[in-house]
């Protein structure tokens, strides 16, 4: 949109080479950044030295900045005339509060722009070796919020979330891992389905603990992995080890190729 003042941005998983070239470009010309928790040190480093930056964070179960002052603070940076970035981790559409934003400058007639980014889902897992569907394997995703208001394990379809032929992407569910993998099983997803847990994807910090639905909850713990932190279950995890660092074809073992094949195949 021409003549926008506000532009809500995704800033990625971490690595700033994945910001895309508007974000980049949006950045360079702001004259204020509004930026989360989730934006990681390295992409802050390419806001140019004269901007303003305002952090306007949330950490789980501590809110320093209500939403309602931030979403004011928008309105109130528009209309002083600054171009604005709000700045967003991953997608700003994707469990961001992104929309509630824009529907507030919406409401206050402030023109405002959403530039998409690299979900965590698909930043994390491509990074980490993990198609997130996988012909033979996986013929869906579905992404969920791990984390409800009230910090308990969160009141979900799991019957219908514990479904082997799709990928389930679970945000925000460090601290509920327990509970999410123990409904799961109860629903019937089986104990042994691969399953994984990214912390800091694709920035120079990223862990990755891999298990089964059963044992990720203790690996997650003896790794000691902090947020964010991303879960990935499903059958597709079991591909990580033959894509998690593509070998050139040279460097390629006798019998990878063969492997992924039978992978899809099972
Ligand atoms: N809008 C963001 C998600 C915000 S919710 C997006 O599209 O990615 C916050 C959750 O995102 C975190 O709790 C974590 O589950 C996930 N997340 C975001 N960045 C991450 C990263 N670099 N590594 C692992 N998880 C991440």
């Amino acid at each position: 949109m021409r003549g926008a003042s506000v532009f809500l941005v995704g800033a990625g998983p971490g690595d700033p080479e994945l910001l895309t070239v508007k974000a980049q470009r949006l950045i360079r010309e702001a004259d204020v950044v509004v930026y989360d928790r989730l934006v990681s040190p390295e992409i802050l480093a390419t806001i140019p030295p004269g901007t303003t930056r305002i952090y306007a964070g949330k950490s789980t179960g501590n809110h320093p900045v209500p939403q309602d002052e931030i979403n004011a603070l928008l309105v109130a940076l528009a209309r002083s005339g600054r171009r604005v970035v709000r700045l967003k981790g991953g997608d700003p559409y994707v469990f961001g509060r992104g929309s509630e934003e824009a529907a507030y400058l919406a409401r206050h007639g402030v023109l405002f722009e959403t530039v998409p980014g690299i979900t965590a889902a698909a930043g994390c897992a491509a990074r980490a070796g993990i198609p997130l569907t996988h012909r033979g394997l996986a013929s869906g995703v579905r992404y969920i919020a791990g984390q409800c208001r009230a910090e308990a394990t969160p009141d979900l379809d799991w019957q219908g979330l514990a479904d082997a032929d799709t990928t389930l992407v679970v945000y925000m569910g460090l601290g509920n891992l327990s509970g999410i993998c123990r409904e799961l099983m109860a629903a019937g997803l089986p104990g042994d389905t691969p399953a994984a847990a990214v912390a800091e994807g694709t920035t120079p910090r990223e862990t990755v603990c891999r298990a089964t639905l059963e044992s990720l909850p203790a690996r997650v713990a003896e790794d000691g992995l902090a947020p964010p932190v991303i879960v990935i279950i499903g059958r597709v995890v079991a591909l990580a080890s033959l894509l998690h660092c593509q070998p050139s074809f040279g460097d390629r073992e006798e019998g990878e190729g063969d492997a992924l094949g039978q992978a899809a195949r099972a």
